[in-house]
């Protein structure tokens, strides 16, 4: 069942002749918001189309990574869990379907698309794999984009056609005393002749038991502080670069996340991507973007375990009828359903925000703090209504529970959320 359906999908993605191609530059050419859905008339006729609104590629790409995921990814992610490893069939399915270079040109390979796209692939993967879907979102949201918007032509050619192909990016920012005060960074790069010498480590790192590539942030300049951070590409083969085992973590547990060594890497200068100095800000600025992927993770992950609980609750029966029958159970129910909802819109308006080059920074806060608490609470939720079977490993409930948590901590805390809102609210009273 599942080949023809891949092959179908992997073709309009790998292949010139999208169906989906035409439309999507039409629109976007001539607005920056976003298309009329082409099943809705009343969307077409009204000048302010509801943020649920969809242009003919972004709602191909959605059912067709539904599909893709529900037949592809859904019979890997229980056993991907439990022994804490990424299938490498999936990996490689993710690529076969343009999944691992969604806004990269075609002249790359890439799938040529939008972030917005970005945002519905990686909420309709988590609905299946929250794992699989971060594999998807640090690729094209982190290090997918910082190629794009900083890479010589010779970096691009070099790895953005390898990246929308065949390999896997690392982002490199955390170390064990820089956290969320991510500049406070201790691995240093030294300048030697027309080469860099890297020493130090880095911690968390997710996605590097399979990464090709490491985007590592060294400082070259300490005594400049965090304005000698900069941005360094070095390929895993690099000697002096350790790879170190692999955390063994609560939730996410098919994406690998692991300290890395580097004891005099060699790095040439060519390596550097953008300007010496400027990586503190390369990594803000990715992570602003990063954090509405994140959001559609979490969005993705709550609908994902609602979407396994709803339908027990019509089917069990307890004091003759159905659970979902009792007011306290339907109270609760449709009050989840409306914080997933309210969550979406957050998540997809920071993404419109984005795209149209508006200012987003706050939204994508909004959106990341929120979400994750609604991933929070609906998974929570889903275990109690589903009783005792919610609580065993027969029913995928439990995973989603453990995997939600992570929402809070990467890409920003909820703190540094909540920290980063706050500074904007300021502002915006300073008459
Ligand atoms: C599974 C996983 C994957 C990850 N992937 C990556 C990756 O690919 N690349 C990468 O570079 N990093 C990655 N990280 C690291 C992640 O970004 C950090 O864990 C995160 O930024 C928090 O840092 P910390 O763990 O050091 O916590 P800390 O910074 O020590 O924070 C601990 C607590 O203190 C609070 N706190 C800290 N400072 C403040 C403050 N000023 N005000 C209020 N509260 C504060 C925090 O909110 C938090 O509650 C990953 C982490 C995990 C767990």
């Amino acid at each position: 069942m599942a080949a023809p359906l891949v092959r179908i999908f992997s073709k309009s993605f790998r292949q010139i002749s999208r169906p989906w191609g035409t439309c999507q530059a039409a629109w976007r050419c001539s607005s920056s918001r976003a298309a009329p859905d082409v099943a809705s008339d009343h969307a077409a006729a009204s000048s302010f189309p509801p943020l649920q609104t969809y242009s003919e590629e972004e709602s191909m790409m959605r059912e067709a990574v539904k599909k893709y995921a529900q037949e592809r990814i859904a019979p890997f992610v229980s056993k991907m869990d439990e022994n804490s490893e990424m299938d490498e069939e999936v990996i490689k399915s993710l690529f076969e379907q343009g999944l691992m270079g969604i806004e990269i040109d075609p002249e790359y390979g890439g799938t040529g698309s939008t972030f917005f796209s970005s945002i519905l692939v990686i909420e309709e993967l988590a609905k299946v794999d929250p794992s699989v879907a971060v594999l998807c979102d640090i690729q094209n949201t982190l290090i997918n984009t910082l190629f794009v918007q900083l890479g010589t032509p010779a970096q691009k050619e070099q790895y953005l056609s390898r990246l929308s192909t065949d390999m896997v990016g690392s982002f490199c920012l955390s170390e064990a005393e820089s956290g969320s005060d991510a500049f406070a960074l201790k691995t240093r790069a030294e300048k030697h002749k027309d080469y860099y010498i890297i020493n130090g480590s880095k911690m968390w790192i997710s996605n590097a038991e399979h990464a090709g590539v490491f985007l590592v942030m060294a400082n070259v300049d300490p005594s400049a502080g965090y304005r000698g951070i900069t941005c360094f590409i070095v390929d895993r083969d690099t000697e002096g670069l350790e790879i170190c085992k692999k955390e063994n973590k609560l939730g996410l547990r098919a994406s690998s996340t692991c300290p890395l060594n580097f004891d005099n890497v060699k790095v040439p200068e060519k390596n550097i991507l953008g300007k010496v100095g400027h990586g503190y800000k390369y990594a803000i600025g990715m992570l602003n973007e990063g954090r509405i992927g994140i959001a559609a993770q979490m969005v993705g992950l709550a609908q994902g375990c609602f979407d396994h609980t709803v339908p027990y609750t019509r089917q069990r029966v307890q004091f003759g009828k159905r659970i979902f029958d009792f007011q306290g159970m339907q109270h609760q129910i449709a009050h989840v359903a409306t914080q997933i909802e309210a969550a979406r819109l957050l998540t997809y308006n920071a993404a419109r925000l984005k795209e149209a080059g508006r200012p987003f920074i706050k939204e994508a806060c909004m959106a990341k703090y929120f979400t994750s608490e609604v991933a929070t609470l609906t998974t929570s939720k889903c275990i109690e209504w589903m009783g005792g079977v919610g609580f065993t490993k027969d029913y995928p409930i439990e995973k989603y529970y453990r995997d939600c948590k992570i929402g809070t901590i990467y890409e920003g805390t909820t703190n540094v959320q909540l920290s980063t809102m706050a500074k904007f609210i300021d502002k915006e009273y300073d008459y």
